[in-house]
């Protein structure tokens, strides 16, 4: 058992770096032809250099592989004898191929390994065959091995389940021409094998095709993605232009990557008003992805004015809107929430979606729908009223977004000031929408197009 011969020595014999070490070695010629090239039944090897091979996760032994379907198993063979088996499996991730010589006196000295989308993706030489030395993958074991696998990813590949992935597997196998353990001190011959797929014809094509298996249930699947916006949305909503929405609201939905909405009146603004939003704020609300939205000039009831009038309120608050480039006005807030049969017929001819109406204004309280399908009866609900100050109204008004969201409805949470001693309040709410919530949260430049 000492006396065995160095595997070392006999892998210096490879053609691999395409020089021929006859360091007192007789069997160079069988390097060249092969034993089993001659029945014409498999391409010819071309001994010749190579660049440094691609090797990927290439084990030391077969390790334990948790595949999702049953390896496909092919015969490693020169089409006369049989050394063992290229067996290729894979799971959600990679393909397998794994080299095995379980008989007594056969070992891998090399392996070459090309997997392609196609079968034109397989190296070829100038007569079509196969060219294994130009194979992508491939490593020389020294000394000669029992079993590798390689690990292919199948993104690199680019096939998936159920698709076909085309694989050659070429090995160089060395064994003692006497199979005995006598004969483990004479003679050695390398030769060149190839993972065969079906020995049962004449036609021994050196190119397989293996269907990737699913792996169906048998993997985890992946984590679930957040709530997408489109099962129930929620937009937040700051009716007036006070200048609390920039200088309180605003930075906490900011803080938080919320936006929001701002129904103005555009007199107090023009007019600089001390209550209310400088058109430098409206801007900067505007320039931070919040929408802007009519609300009439003066914030009167309409259901008080000359129809000239009422028109005026509607249609120059829109065109305020739009000129300063924030349109287009699509959306409206009814001042009060005080509109009747000829306020809603004069908004709908300016504008298509409008709110007038808060939830509790009906029974059983009534959301919109989400996707909007009546875009003139989006309905609010008004923290302001639960009151959002408290813990519990705070969580009353959870309970209404998380109807909203879980049922695929939509909800306008409307508020007008945020008073600085309800700030801590107000920021607590805001934290509980987007801690769950952020991906359902749009403004009216996503509803109202
Ligand atoms: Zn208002």
């Amino acid at each position: 058992m000492s006396n065995r011969p160095s595997f070392g020595n006999l892998v210096r014999w490879l053609p691999l770096a395409g020089i021929m070490l006859a360091v007192g070695c007789t069997r160079t010629d069988v390097l060249l032809n092969p034993p089993g090239q001659s029945s014409g039944t498999l391409p010819a090897l071309q001994a010749k250099s190579i660049p440094a091979p691609v090797l990927s996760s290439l084990k030391a032994s077969a390790p334990t592989i948790a595949t999702c379907a049953p390896a496909t198993v092919y015969p490693l063979t020169d089409g006369t004898r049989t050394a063992g088996t290229v067996s290729v499996s894979n799971d959600a991730t990679s393909l397998y191929v794994t080299y095995y010589t379980p008989s007594t006196y056969w070992w891998v000295a090399n392996t070459q390994l090309a997997v392609a989308s196609t079968s034109a993706g397989i190296p070829r030489d100038a007569s079509g065959a196969a060219s294994p030395w130009d194979f992508p993958s491939g490593a020389a074991h020294e000394p000669p091995i029992k079993s590798v696998t390689y690990t292919i990813a199948l993104s690199k590949v680019g096939v998936q389940a159920g698709q076909t992935a085309y694989l050659s597997a070429m090995a160089g196998v060395v064994h003692p021409t006497t199979e005995s353990e006598a004969g483990l001190e004479g003679s050695w011959e390398w030769l060149v094998m190839w993972g065969v797929g079906n020995t049962t014809t004449t036609a021994k094509d050196v190119i397989h095709a293996y269907t990737v298996a699913s792996c169906g249930g048998t993997v985890t699947p992946p984590p679930p993605p957040p709530p997408p916006a489109t099962k129930g949305v929620i937009t937040i909503t700051f009716d007036d232009g006070f200048a609390t929405t920039y200088s309180n609201a605003y930075p906490v939905l900011r803080d938080l990557g919320l936006r929001g909405n701002a129904a103005v009146n555009p007199t107090p603004i023009n007019e600089g008003w001390g209550d209310y939003m400088k058109p430098a704020q409206v801007q900067a609300l505007w320039t931070a992805g919040w929408a802007v939205v009519s609300h009439t000039m003066d914030h009167q009831d309409l259901t008080t004015l000359s129809a000239a009038a009422m028109e005026a309120e509607i249609r120059d608050s829109k065109a305020w809107i739009e000129a300063k480039g924030y349109g287009p006005a699509t959306a409206f807030v009814v001042p009060f929430h005080s509109w009747g049969a000829r306020e809603r017929a004069m908004i709908q001819k300016y504008h298509t979606y409008t709110r007038g109406h808060t939830i509790d204004e009906f029974s059983p309280e009534r959301f919109a729908t989400w996707p909007v399908t009546q875009p003139m009866d989006i309905n609010a609900f008004e923290p302001e009223y639960a009151p959002y100050r408290t813990a519990q109204g705070r969580a009353l008004t959870m309970a209404k977004v998380k109807y909203a969201i879980d049922n695929g409805l939509y909800l306008d949470l409307m508020f007008h000031k945020v008073p600085a001693a309800t700030l801590p309040q107000f920021k607590e709410l805001m934290t509980s929408i987007a801690t769950t919530y952020k991906a359902n949260v749009v403004t009216w430049k996503e509803i109202a197009k």
